[in-house]
């Protein structure tokens, strides 16, 4: 693993295990299992921006994994908000400093 995206690593694993949790949590998958395959997918094939590297987020529950549809419609799949409603943040650790790490 490279030490450079460490942070945004973090961020990705506690965005899955958030995941899991809910579909644990719920008698039927609230969270479509594509997201889950291609979150473990992302954490896999490690190639994750680097920290240094701006980063988007949900402008509503601040999540850092969004999804972008074939028109270029970012999408948060945490709580499913209007499309495009993000917010850029210059790199891991400006978002970290407003938002915290349990997102
Ligand atoms: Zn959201």
């Amino acid at each position: 693993m490279n030490k450079k995206n460490k942070l945004l690593r973090e961020q990705y694993e506690k965005t899955l295990d958030k995941f899991n949790t809910t579909n644990k949590m719920s008698p039927f998958n609230l969270i479509d299992s594509e997201h889950i395959n291609n979150l473990n997918n992302k954490l896999k094939n490690d190639n994750i921006q680097y920290d240094s590297e701006p980063v988007s987020c949900c402008s509503h529950c601040k999540s850092l994994y969004l999804i972008t549809d074939d028109d270029d419609n970012d999408t948060c799949v945490s709580c499913h908000n209007s499309i495009n409603e993000i917010e850029t943040h210059k790199n891991i650790y400006e978002y970290l400093k407003l938002y915290g790490d349990d997102k």
